[in-house]
């Protein structure tokens, strides 16, 4: 009667498929290193694609799962390939499909100590590892959560139970929070789920680098203020997502300490820049913050989700999700550590530390500190190469791994820009993205694979310059 059960639990077969998974991947990570760049993304509509998917699952039940992974190898984008250099994601470290395998096989929850003995520890080591790093002394502490954009949201959370610990009377309707225009989406997002009215936002303008303009912080206060609103956060980007720029954090830190504001630090890209000797100093006044967020699935080679958010002391992010659940715990306001789901949004929560406690035990420090150096410096030297080239121009000198340029063709150069991000997808050989910069249309590049060369870059501006030669002649 349930011998598909049976079936389905079979150790001889899970080893098998297991191996076989382990080869194609192996193989996978071979094809990529090649140094012609074939194939990154084997570009699809979505309207085939899903018409293929609808095919196969009409098919009949499959008795090996290999074809099928393979197939989603070839239908999906290849972040090992040298030619990947799109969005904020990193080819993930081969070791991490293995801690992959473990999370998902043993299945730890986290919330509560015996759901996540390992992973509960691990997280304090972990965390504690990062808030020594960022400056920060024994009062630290910090979470592992799903993601940024989640991280942003518990820390504005914890500032507001902070500011507004004892008076919950205290008219809330005019809390606001200040930000750079150029800050992640997801903080707009968070500061809208808290209720907060989006004309509490107070978005100050950026400088010709894309950074916080500080010396405009004290009239925007002094404006707010007038208007009866009640700033209790500012937030530093480290850096930007659109071209990666860096918020002057020892400033923010002043002004923050002058009125008393919760300083959260947006690192959820730059952030690993704390381990480079070269780039550290872009993170200056860090220490100085009360919260920080920064994604392992970013700069530190983890596959997504899993974000360290570190508090400058502890017992002000323990407040934040203050709650009784007798289910899971009996007093909820005692600080336990190991019971991690008293201090996160999430319930059942991935044993995602996994992934980097096992590469820090297997690298050390240094293999980000190489990754870091490695992408920053060729976003340096491709900025250079653009900067040389006289059909290409930069949006502005980048100060990380994202580098947004774009072809010089006049007032045609939205409409060329455009068609070349289009046919440069559908091409496949690389994968890059594309940003709107003051109202114009710019190539984006985010130098996320460490094993990229500056011949691919090389090879990059020759493939968009053909693209546009062909229009140009078309067009004529
Ligand atoms: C990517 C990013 C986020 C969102 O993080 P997720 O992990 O994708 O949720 C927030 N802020 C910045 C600056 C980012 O680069």
């Amino acid at each position: 009667m349930n011998d598909l059960i049976i079936k389905s639990y079979s150790p001889e077969t899970f080893r098998k498929e297991a191996h076989q998974l382990a080869d194609l991947l192996a193989d996978e990570l071979e094809r990529t290193q090649e140094p012609v760049i074939e194939r990154t993304i084997n570009w699809e509509t979505p309207e085939d694609q899903l018409a293929y998917w609808q095919n196969d699952f009409k098919s009949p039940l499959i008795t090996d799962p290999t074809d099928l992974f393979r197939s989603v190898i070839s239908r999906s984008n290849n972040l090992h390939s040298r030619g990947y250099m799109g969005h904020q994601a990193p080819p993930p470290l081969p070791v991490t499909a293995l801690t992959a395998a473990m999370i998902a096989f043993l299945n730890n929850g986290m919330a509560v100590y015996e759901m996540g003995m390992a992973g509960n520890a691990m997280e304090k080591i972990v965390t504690s590892n990062i808030a020594a790093k960022f400056g920060f002394t024994e009062e630290a502490s910090g979470i592992i959560t799903s993601g940024g954009t989640l991280g942003n949201m518990t820390a504005l959370l914890a500032a507001r139970a902070s500011v507004f610990n004892s008076a919950a009377d205290t008219d809330q309707s005019q809390l606001a929070i200040m930000v750079s225009g150029e800050s992640h989406y997801s903080i707009e997002r968070a500061v809208r789920i808290m209720g907060l009215d989006t004309e509490n936002i107070i978005k100050v303008p950026v400088n010709d680098r894309f950074q916080i303009r500080t010396d405009l912080l004290e009239a925007y206060y002094q404006e707010a203020a007038a208007q009866g609103k009640k700033v209790f956060c500012i937030i530093g980007c480290a850096c930007s997502t659109s071209v990666g720029a860096y918020d002057d954090l020892d400033a923010i830190a002043s002004f923050a300490a002058s009125h008393n504001l919760w300083f959260h630090v947006d690192g959820a890209h730059g952030a690993p820049a704390i381990y480079s000797d070269t780039y550290r100093h872009l993170l200056k006044g860090i220490e100085r913050s009360d919260s920080v967020v920064m994604d392992f699935h970013k700069m530190m080679l983890a596959p997504g989700l899993s974000t360290a958010l570190i508090f400058r002391l502890g017992k002000e992010g323990s407040r934040t999700f203050s709650q009784k659940a007798d289910y899971l715990w009996e007093d909820q306001h005692t600080d336990e550590w190991y019971n991690s789901g008293k201090q996160t949004f999430e319930c059942t929560k991935p044993m995602s530390v996994l992934h980097t406690y096992t590469i820090m035990r297997t690298y050390g420090d240094q293999l980000y500190s190489q990754n870091v150096d490695t992408l920053y410096g060729l976003a340096e030297e491709f900025s250079v190469m653009i900067n040389q080239h006289e059909n290409f121009e930069l949006a502005c000198e980048p100060q990380s791994n994202i580098v947004c340029f774009r072809l010089k063709c006049g007032k045609e150069s939205d409409l060329i820009n455009r068609m070349v991000s289009q046919e440069m997808l559908e091409e496949g050989r690389f994968y890059i993205v594309s940003t709107v910069i003051k109202e114009e249309f710019y190539l984006r590049v985010t130098l996320m694979n460490p094993l990229t060369e500056i011949s691919d870059l090389e090879e990059l501006l020759t493939a968009i310059s053909a693209i546009a030669t062909r229009h140009m002649v078309a067009g004529q």
